[in-house]
């Protein structure tokens, strides 16, 4: 037996110019999605996608398409050969619906029929009140047409017709891959994961970078970042996270400038390695978990000394992000319980409890110009590790 997981996406009509090669995008991805489902197709048709998988494989399938950034929604269907008229699609509506009342035992149904072919011989409300009447007979359930706990839809096109309980949420947004490529700077946070994800929605696909300061900062650290990047690759986020060591040039930092200073000369330093890793994998922007106001560090003043350090644009999703609202995305997306687990990053090394809130990128320079800045960088980038992330 075969299902069809329905696709269904919207943004993208938005963008008219941009539809063709956007859906294109969206196929690829759906297709990767899908691709450990042995025996999945993809088939693109008019303003959707279906995957047809093995009926056994069909939640499984499904709730790998609920985290394909561009889908809306998703719903498990059964086909019919419309011609065949509407006595066997309303057999499958009654089988569809025993099986989810013996699923999730529904209050009420009502049926949501859809016609896109208008030559067949029924209306839509027709077709509502022929099967509503049979599966109410089948089943007990009353009809409910304001709050249905079951909807049953029914969608009628030339040769075929679908038969579906429910549909479930897909994150919507944009395709990865359609608005280029970007890197994350990803600590061990629960800011940077959340960014990360935020940006992927926005159509970005991401590499990651991780500032790595042993024997300050352990093993357990590294790994908790890997860990991270492996969640965000379940939405097809990320590709890498490239690990740069970052202990010699903290060191030579705190060595040079004041206390005071050292979160932003260490953020600066990060930013220009960034970009030099960001030129190797063709990203166009960065992006951090950066916000405002959270800690004493994260002022207008500061993030403007932080960015004049880098070249490209540097895009913060969670500006407008309060802790509660991150923390809650942090849990839907699955980054949460890795993300507090307790081990050190490097930005709180060798570092004053009262920084600097408005420093400077002049005064950041007069310290940085004590140092060989470009040997630095190129040091970092030479002694870094590229992991695959799959
Ligand atoms: P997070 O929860 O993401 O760690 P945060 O609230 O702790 O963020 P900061 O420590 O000031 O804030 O870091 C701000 C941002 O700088 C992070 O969100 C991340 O993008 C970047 N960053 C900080 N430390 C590192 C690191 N070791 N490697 C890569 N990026 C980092
Ligand atoms: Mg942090």
């Amino acid at each position: 037996m075969e299902s069809v997981i329905l696709c269904r996406y919207g943004e993208l009509f938005l963008k008219a110019g941009n539809r063709r090669a956007f859906e294109r995008i969206l196929a690829d991805n759906v297709r990767a999605a899908t691709a450990e489902v042995s025996g999945a197709r993809v088939e693109q048709t008019h303003g959707r996608l279906l995957v047809r998988v093995p009926a056994t494989d069909a939640d499984d399938a499904a709730g790998r398409l609920q985290r394909v950034f561009g889908l809306v929604s998703v719903s498990v269907a059964r086909q019919v050969a419309a011609k065949e008229d509407l006595d066997a699609i309303t057999a499958m509506a009654v089988e569809e619906a025993r099986a989810a009342v013996a699923r999730d035992r529904p209050a009420s149904f009502k049926i949501e029929a859809r016609r896109s072919d208008k030559r067949f011989p029924k209306s839509s409300m027709e077709i509502d009140r022929h099967v509503g009447a049979a599966v109410q007979a089948a089943t007990g359930l009353p009809v409910d047409v304001h709050a249905p706990a079951l909807r049953l839809g029914i969608e009628v096109g030339t040769d075929v017709a679908y038969v579906f309980a429910g549909k479930q949420d897909a994150p919507g947004g944009l395709p990865v891959g359609a608005s280029g490529r970007a890197l994350l700077l990803l600590s061990g946070g629960i800011d940077s994961p959340v960014a990360g994800w935020l940006a992927a929605k926005r159509g970005l696909a991401l590499d990651a970078v991780y500032f790595h300061s042993p024997p300050y900062v352990g093993e357990k650290s590294r790994d908790k970042v890997l860990a991270l990047g492996k969640h965000l690759a379940r939405w097809q986020a990320l590709r890498s996270v490239t690990v740069v060591p970052f202990t010699d040039a903290q060191k030579r930092l705190r060595d040079t400038g004041p206390a005071e200073l050292a979160v932003v000369l260490y953020r600066r330093m990060m930013m220009r390695i960034a970009d030099a890793i960001a030129d190797q994998l063709e990203a166009g922007a960065l992006v951090t978990g950066e916000n405002l106001g959270q800690v004493a560090s994260q002022t207008i003043e500061n993030l403007t000394a932080i960015e004049a350090a880098t070249r490209r644009v540097v895009l913060r999703p969670l500006v407008t992000y309060d802790k509660v609202e991150t923390t809650a995305l942090a849990r839907r997306i699955g980054t949460y319980e890795t993300s507090i687990l307790p081990y050190e990053d490097c930005c709180s090394l060798f570092v004053p409890s009262h920084p600097a809130t408005r420093a400077r990128a002049q005064d950041a320079e007069k310290v940085e110009n004590k140092l060989d800045v470009a040997a630095e960088i190129a040091a970092a980038v030479a002694g870094s590790e590229r992991v695959a992330i799959d």
